[in-house]
This record gives C-alpha cells, sequence and structure tokens, in this order.
C-alpha cells in the first residue's frame, strides 16, 4: 500500500506526543528529530526534509504549541499543514485551450515509467469530460509501445493515430496534428519513446517534437517506487526540455513516498496525477491535502 512504511514511522512518533500532557521544548525537538528520519527513510530529497523541519520547528517552539490546550494535537496539524505545502497546497488541472482550440499534450519519461499506460488512462479522463482526445505514437523504436497504445486506446474507446516505426516522431506529430483537425480531436496526447536512463538523443528528439508542432503541455510521467531517481530524472527533464506538471506512477506500490513528497520542492512543477494500479482507471486526481491525510494515515 501507499505510503505504508512512512506512515507506519510517524504514528509511533505521534502517538509518544499524544500520551504526553505537557509538551516541553525537548519533546517536541525529539519528535522533530524522528520525523526527520522517517522522511529521510522515505527517500525524500535531503535539502527538503532540512527546511521542512525547520519550518515546523519554528511553529512548533511558538507559543501556541507549548501553551495549548492538547500540544501533540498541535504538532501533528502543523506537520500535516507543512506536508500539505510540500506537495504544492492546491490542486493543479492540466491547462486546456480555451474554446474549440485543440489542446497538444507531450508525454515525456523513461522506458518503464508507465508512460504509454499513463496516456491511455488520461485519455479516459479527458472523455469523461466530454473531450474527443487522439493518441499519438511517437514511440518508433518499441513496435510493442504501438501496439501497446493501440489496444489501450481501444479499451478506452479514443482515437489513436500511428504512422508504424519508420518515421521521425516530430513527422508523425505534425502528421496527427491534421489528422485530428479533419477528425475534430480537440486533445492530442503524444506518446513519446523513453530510453533506460536519460540521454541526449532523448532530449533532442522531444526537443525536435517541440519545434515541428506547438506543445501546449509538457508532463513527465516517472516511477514512484525511484524515490529519489525520480526526483532526478524529474528536475533533468525540466532544466533541458521544461515541463509544466508531473505525474507519479506506481503510488499504489510505493510504501516510502519520496518522489511524491519531494518533486514539488525541488522542480517547482506540481504532481497532477498519481498512478494507483495497471488497470485504465486507476488514475487519481492528485490531491496534496488528501495525500497528506494518507501518508499521516
Ligand atoms: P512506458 O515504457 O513508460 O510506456 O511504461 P508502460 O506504460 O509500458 O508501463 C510499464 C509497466 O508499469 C506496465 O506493466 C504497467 O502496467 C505498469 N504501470 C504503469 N502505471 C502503473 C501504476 O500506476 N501502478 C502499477 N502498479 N503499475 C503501473
Amino acid at each position: 500500500m501507499a505510503f505504508d512504511s512512512l506512515t507506519e514511522k510517524l504514528q509511533n512518533v505521534f502517538r509518544n506526543l499524544r500520551s504526553k500532557g505537557r509538551l516541553t521544548e525537548d519533546d517536541v525537538k525529539t519528535a522533530l528529530r524522528e520525523v526527520k528520519m522517517a522522511l529521510l527513510e522515505a527517500d525524500v530529497n535531503f535539502k527538503v526534509v532540512k527546511s521542512f523541519i525547520k519550518n515546523v520547528q519554528e511553529r512548533a517552539v511558538g507559543q501556541d504549541v507549548m501553551n495549548g490546550l492538547n500540544p501533540g494535537q498541535m504538532v501533528i496539524k502543523i506537520v500535516n499543514e507543512e506536508l500539505v505545502a510540500l506537495m504544492g497546497s492546491e490542486t493543479t488541472e492540466i491547462r486546456l485551450e480555451p474554446g474549440k482550440a485543440t489542446t497538444v499534450i507531450m508525454m515525456a519519461g523513461l522506458q518503464g515509467a508507465g508512460k504509454t499506460t499513463t496516456t491511455a488512462k488520461l485519455a479516459g479522463k479527458f472523455k469523461l469530460k466530454g473531450k474527443k482526445p487522439l493518441l499519438v505514437a511517437c514511440d518508433v523504436y518499441r513496435p510493442a509501445a504501438i501496439q501497446q497504445l493501440q489496444i489501450n486506446g481501444e479499451k478506452q474507446g479514443v482515437d489513436v493515430f500511428t504512422m508504424g516505426d519508420k518515421h521521425k516522431p516530430a513527422n508523425i506529430a505534425k502528421a496527427a496534428l491534421e489528422h485530428a483537425a479533419k477528425n475534430g480531436n480537440n486533445i492530442v496526447i503524444l506518446d513519446t519513446a523513453g530510453r533506460l536512463h536519460i540521454d541526449e538523443g532523448m532530449m533532442e528528439e522531444l526537443r525536435e517534437i517541440k519545434e515541428a508542432v506547438t506543445v501546449h503541455q509538457t508532463i513527465l510521467v516517472v516511477d514512484a517506487m525511484t524515490g529519489q531517481d525520480a526526483v532526478n530524472v524529474a528536475k533533468e527533464f525540466n532544466d533541458k526540455i521544461g515541463i509544466d506538471g508531473v505525474i507519479v506512477t506506481k503510488l499504489d506500490g510505493d510504501t516510502r513516498g519520496g518522489a511524491a513528497l519531494s518533486i514539488k520542492a525541488v522542480t517547482g512543477c506540481p504532481i497532477l496525477y498519481a498512478g494507483m494500479g495497471e488497470k485504465l482507471s486507476d488514475l487519481e486526481q492528485f490531491y496534496p491535502d488528501r495525500m497528506a491525510s494518507r501518508i499521516l494515515g
């Protein structure tokens, strides 16, 4: 289950806090040291943890908490609020072009992160909102990826555009936009090719697509189970091609939560959705407050 191990550790810290009637400054410090350990073990970025603990500490050793009726609860409330702030406070929607204009979304990410699956999941969300998405197979390196997109698109009941594996992704994207215009698709989602690691060829290909067509939203898909690697990948993609938002996949199997907790703080890019399973319906909008509640258990 998502966040299991982090939740268990935080609950232990909070149980101790609650059992105390009055809190001394030392009690708070000890508790925060334990929260810090729990976050580091959850693979949250070190700098993020440091500033998080500093914020909580400043608020918690203030008069309110020490003199409050229920100091333990107060500390827990502050930790909760700071966790929400860490994940960006507000829910961020994917920005669609106004009116009848077509929105072009480019999906990026490393191989295996869950990009193709997430592309189809996202199409289902747009369809539910009354949009007519077109999925575009720009991953020309893995014929299986093209087939996977076709199968998933069919399951979702949305249009899929493919040109096989003999064309450049930028040219496929261009042709797809012409197809979308004729076919009345108001959202075009480009499923691009990943690599096992960040490499210049992949970045160049994404840049070429951006030069060939107007991309309105670039969305990065990262695997939550890879923890800080996912955060580093997000930073690298943002620096190299610029991303508008992140979708964190496989949160269902991520017991630690380090990626979900660090991405916004490290990259400045919001998490838009969370993948919660392999089924095409397993995609949840990302609500920082609900995530924080889930983490605290
Ligand atoms: P791509 O190479 O980035 O296009 O990755 P795929 O879309 O092919 O996904 C790789 C694997 O991850 C597949 O087995 C997916 O079913 C699985 N997957 C994708 N998203 C999730 C998720 O949110 N949770 C779980 N448990 N598995 C996922």
